[in-house]
């Protein structure tokens, strides 16, 4: 029988009757004859408590055992679940990470998947048994300790499961109905997309897009498992949400699939340093190994041998930074004047496949801000984004400039 993955998120199975409407919408499944695997996340907001237990017992605490703690969450919903399914007479069964099993890295509260042995369930499936219930977010490693996956992780457990067991689909229910042109709370004028390719997905989820964790859209790219996002909350048709997939399965699409944002950036730069090669290896390495993710970089040109270098990252890494050039100053492995740090930015860009073939795309969207006199800071392109820094007090209004520009909005 064809598989399909389910994964309820923390807000779809926050009490006890969410937990039975989540079991009805997979009884549905079933009927239509349907193998399905249950990916279910913890109650929310349990994950976070457990996480608080960890800090306030042990600051400094061992990574085995907090992987051990906050992985329980789980493990309570994947049982009411499957005890929710036998009530309606649906042959179910709950695993945990470890007795499928599912094999990790033993990189703790942060490990990845490297294996899903499907013969486990299947045989279960071919006993007779109609749901298999799993605890999202954690797996087990070669030591046999119990590992998670990073925040969020129950959504790379169920592409991983889609992948392994080749599911027709991966059914991804949280508490929106799928993926926005942009934030709804930043224009009204938002509008649902029925599908969007893997790469923007990308790219959105990775710019802040917060609906699914990036790692996943990863791993279901890699695989070709086709994602549909959706809200368990509605009324279901066959055609809700959004379906992430293969751009060749999107036949008609804007150039411009969507306009992400991020607040919570800084522009750093360094003040005259010399112009040598491998200067920026002597910058960007330190940076790295002090665990800064350096997003845009711009290198402006040099006069008398020095140069600026700007480079942006997350406003929580600014101290960071700071230190670790401090540190390789102090050190005599690079010279500068200053580091000036902007704290007041944010990044605004347009995510699309379409921008490969289209030309003039960036052009429009210097124009659109020109237009509402907004002054870009920096500029970063890909193959399909292209990004900007502003003054964070204007990026609403870039938003919803830009959202106009590239008709994004609905059409009804
Ligand atoms: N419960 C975990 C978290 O809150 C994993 C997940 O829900 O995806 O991050
Ligand atoms: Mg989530």
């Amino acid at each position: 029988m064809p598989v399909l993955v389910m994964k309820f998120g923390g807000t779809s199975v926050a009490t006890l009757d969410r937990i039975k409407r989540a079991a009805k919408r997979v009884g549905v499944e079933v009927a239509k004859g349907y193998d399905v695997i249950v990916i279910v996340s913890a109650m929310s907001g349990e994950t976070n408590k457990l996480v608080g237990f960890v800090g306030e017992t042990s600051p400094m605490y061992d990574a085995r055992e907090y992987d051990a703690v906050v992985s329980s969450g789980e493990n309570v919903t994947a049982g009411l679940m499957a005890l929710t399914l036998q009530e309606m007479n649906v042959p179910a069964r709950s695993w945990q990470g470890w007795q499928v099993p599912v094999r990790t890295t033993d990189a703790h509260s942060n490990a990845r998947i490297e294996e899903i042995p499907t013969d486990n369930i299947t045989a279960k499936f071919g006993e007779g048994m109609r749901v298999a219930v799993v605890a999202g977010f954690q797996g087990v490693s070669d030591e046999g300790r119990i590992t998670t996956l990073g925040r969020g992780g129950s959504d790379t457990t169920a592409v991983a499961f889609a992948a392994a067991f080749e599911a027709e689909r991966c059914d991804i229910y949280t508490d929106v109905d799928g993926v926005y042109t942009t934030d709804p709370r930043v224009t009204d004028k938002a509008r649902k997309l029925d599908k969007i390719a893997f790469e923007e997905m990308l790219e959105l989820a990775s710019l802040g897009a917060k609906v699914l964790q990036t790692r996943s859209v990863e791993l279901a790219m890699r695989y070709k498992v086709r994602l549909r996002v959706l809200s368990s909350f509605e009324e279901q048709s066959d055609e809700a949400g959004t379906l992430v997939c293969a751009e060749e399965e999107i036949m008609e699409s804007n150039v411009v699939a969507g306009v992400a944002f991020s607040r919570e950036e800084a522009k750093m730069t360094l003040i005259s340093v010399a112009d040598r090669p491998g200067i920026a290896a002597s910058i960007f390495g330190p940076l790295a190994d002090a665990g800064v993710n350096v997003d845009m970089i711009v290198q402006n040109i040099s006069e008398e041998g020095r140069t600026d270098m700007t480079f942006s990252c997350p406003i929580d890494q600014v101290a960071r930074a700071e230190k670790a050039m401090a540190d390789a100053k102090a050190a005599g492995d690079i010279n500068f004047h200053d580091l000036l740090a902007d704290q007041e930015v944010a990044k605004v860009s347009i995510v699309g496949i379409g921008m490969r073939s289209h030309a003039g795309i960036a052009a429009k969207m210097f124009k659109t801000l020109q237009d509402e006199g907004v002054n870009i800071k920096v500029i970063a392109t890909s193959e399909i984004k292209v990004s900007v820094l502003i003054d964070r007090k204007y990026m609403e209004l870039a938003v919803q400039a830009l959202h106009d520009a590239f008709g994004l909005e609905k059409t009804t």
